[in-house]
């Protein structure tokens, strides 16, 4: 399939053989172990995050947003353009291979890239504007996992192209707040603008020139961020950094007027509908196609470190569009972190344990029962009634206790008498107490007692 390729030394590279790992060892097959950063997501945990999906997707509706799904595998290129070169996500966090026909492919380590990626090629820019989308799916970074942080995870986003408005900024902002108050989590917004490249390059000059300065006291990371990216080092987790910062110029005092007086509008806006915001003069994100207006969403909580990691974040990309090969569109964005609202959500116990609720219990007894009980399922699911049952189990003493733990108000019990006679026992599962119907009518009598 593939033809060896030569590497830049000029030596002959054997193809992988992806069958090789796979081969048995000596002792037998040995379990296949989850990757570093990956997890299996299993029920009830799953019904958080689908909870936590459906109450952003339920906001975005009603706002007019529209879903969209772009694919988890996208051209590098995509990336390498649209969330910048120099970006940690770019340099150390893409997971990017080579397709067979030569292709560099990258997994998606976020979602706005690809919809602005589709909104140029389904020619959205010829709608009527702005074109406002939202999405859900997993992002993969291959991040050093620790606390909240994977190297599969989930985001929930709206992307709002074709309006610069400010109004737009301020109304993803007021989503963002009114999704986390939706569920039950006290929000609070850290927001800054970074201006239009212009300014910011001006605002990059005086930061490098103020770093110089203080060169010798910056970690080794610190020092290439100086000379690759000096705004990132305002994102610097070194601990030295919080008291350099602190001199540090900032970018609101850098600001053209467009952007000051743009980012004035976002905040009046804001203070409007009254979420609850802090300016954060040192925010500028990791990615680089923001413009002016950016956010993010945190968590009040009592533990500093929950309190310090970001449930979600977004802002203005005015150049995006361009970048990535469409005419000069505006756009703004926001995206969830729908991990961190789950981990929320479930230190509080938002939401109770989930376990399978259903109107009846199908019990049965011996070989007769249990085949008839096969057919009496079907009768009922397709009378819309929920059923629960455990055909594998034989007694009916553990049945029973199945029973009342999906929380059934009424059993069937179905053994070889019942099968003979053309009848069924309905037991009352608080009472105790039990009556024999003609199994033609049970479908009837116990939509009877449901109330159906
Ligand atoms: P970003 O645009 O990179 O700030 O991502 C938006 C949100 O996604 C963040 O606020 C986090 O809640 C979440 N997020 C980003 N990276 C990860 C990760 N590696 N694991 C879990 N959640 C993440």
């Amino acid at each position: 399939m593939s033809i060896p390729k030569k590497d830049p030394k000029g030596e002959v590279k054997k193809p992988v053989d992806p069958t090789a790992a796979a081969a048995p060892s000596k002792k037998g097959a040995q379990p296949v172990a989850l990757l570093r950063g990956m997890r299996d997501l299993l029920t009830p945990d799953l019904v958080y995050f689908r909870h936590v999906q459906a109450v952003i997707a339920k906001i975005a509706g009603a706002y007019g947003f529209s879903e969209v799904e772009t694919p988890q595998v996208e051209e590098t290129a995509l990336f390498v353009r649209g969330v910048g070169k120099a970006t940690d996500i770019v340099e150390k966090e893409l997971y990017t291979w080579e397709t067979p026909g030569g292709e560099s492919v990258s997994l998606r380590p976020e979602g706005t890239a690809s919809v602005v990626r589709a909104y140029i090629q389904h020619g959205m820019l010829n709608m009527p504007q702005p074109v406002k989308l939202w999405y859900t799916g997993p992002m993969f970074r291959y991040d050093r996992p620790q606390a909240g942080r994977f190297r599969q995870f989930y985001q929930t986003g709206l992307e709002c192209l074709g309006d610069a408005d400010p109004i737009v900024d301020a109304q993803l902002i007021l989503i963002a707040h009114l999704v986390a108050k939706e569920l039950g989590i006290e929000s609070i917004v850290k927001i800054n603008s970074i201006g239009t490249p212009d300014s910011r390059t001006n605002y990059k000059n005086a930061l490098v020139s103020y770093f110089r300065a203080k060169r010798s006291k910056l970690s080794e990371e610190d020092k290439k961020r100086l000379l690759k990216n000096p705004l990132r080092l305002l994102d610097s987790k070194d601990p030295g950094m919080q008291e350099l910062k602190a001199e540090a110029p900032q970018m609101v005092d850098w600001l053209d007027e467009d952007s000051r007086v743009h980012f004035t509008r976002v905040l009046e806006y804001l203070d409007e509908v009254g979420v609850p915001y802090e300016l954060d003069p040192y925010m500028v994100r990791g990615l680089d196609y923001y413009t002016k207006t950016v956010f993010e969403l945190f968590a009040a909580s009592d533990d500093p470190e929950l309190a310090q990691t970001a449930i979600g974040g977004g802002g203005r990309y005015d150049g995006l569009v361009e970048m990535l090969g469409g005419r000069p569109t505006a756009g703004a964005g926001l995206a969830f972190g729908i991990d961190r609202l789950v981990s929320r959500l479930k230190d509080r116990q938002a939401l109770p344990p989930h376990v399978e609720q259903v109107d009846i219990f199908l019990a049965q007894l011996g070989e007769m029962g249990r085949k008839r009980a096969l057919a009496i399922f079907e009768e009922f699911r397709q009378a819309g009634i929920k059923v629960g049952e455990a055909l594998t189990k034989a007694s009916i003493k553990g049945q029973m206790e199945i029973a009342n733990k999906m929380g059934a108000k009424w059993a069937i019990v179905i053994g070889q008498k019942e099968v003979l006679d053309g009848t069924a026992i309905i037991r009352d599962m608080d009472a105790g107490t039990q009556e024999i119907v003609d199994a033609k009518k049970l479908v009837h009598e116990i939509r009877k007692k449901l109330g159906k």
